[in-house]
């Protein structure tokens, strides 16, 4: 059976919850997989061995993000950049507009409902910011991309039912951006 995979990595989560919207279509695609890693319907901490495709949500905004991608790239066939975030860098890409000092100033001290009398900046425990807010293919090799904010639920099953029959994914322009 074929072996699926999502993760999240810089994003909001709302590329997985498209793909909830799914519905009952989610279940007949499913039936014919094995989902072996999976954020939002199961809680496996490690990146499972030998999948056969891959949907990475996200850019990379962090060292974790990283890590991640390089995880899923090694033991996955087929990755698929996975909404517009992941592809392009998104919404998080914003950041690059900042230092990463100023976005964890502002993050951690100075918005309006912000108490943090020690101005702790949290270091431990919490992966490091890396440089710029970069999409995945620029850290790994991507085999596809989803592009969308979030793709739309049919285009998620359309992709990945063209992928279970081991056909190319059709992607057409009118799909990058709804007009
Ligand atoms: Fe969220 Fe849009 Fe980025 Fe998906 S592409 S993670 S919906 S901001």
């Amino acid at each position: 059976m074929v072996k699926i995979a999502t993760t999240w990595l810089g994003c909001c989560s709302g590329c997985h919850i498209s793909l909830l919207d799914l519905h009952e279509d989610l279940l007949d695609i499913l039936g014919q997989v094995e989902l072996v890693h999976c954020p939002v319907l199961m809680d496996v901490k490690e990146i499972p061995n030998d999948i056969d495709v891959a949907l990475i949500e996200g850019g990379i905004r962090n060292e974790e993000n990283l890590h991640t991608a390089k995880e899923m790239r090694k033991k996955a066939k087929i990755v698929v950049a996975f909404g517009t975030c992941a592809v392009y860098g998104g919404i998080p890409g914003m950041g690059n507009l900042y230092s990463n000092e100023e976005i964890l100033e502002k993050a951690y001290k100075t918005t309006l409902t912000t108490k943090n009398d020690e101005g702790i900046i949290p270091n431990e425990e919490v992966p490091p910011l890396t440089s710029r807010v970069v999409p995945l293919s620029q850290v790994i090799d991507v085999d596809y991309i989803l592009p969308g904010c979030p793709p739309k639920p049919e285009l998620i099953a359309s992709v990945l039912t063209a992928l279970l029959e081991g056909k190319e994914p059709e992607i057409s322009n009118k799909n990058m951006c709804e007009v």
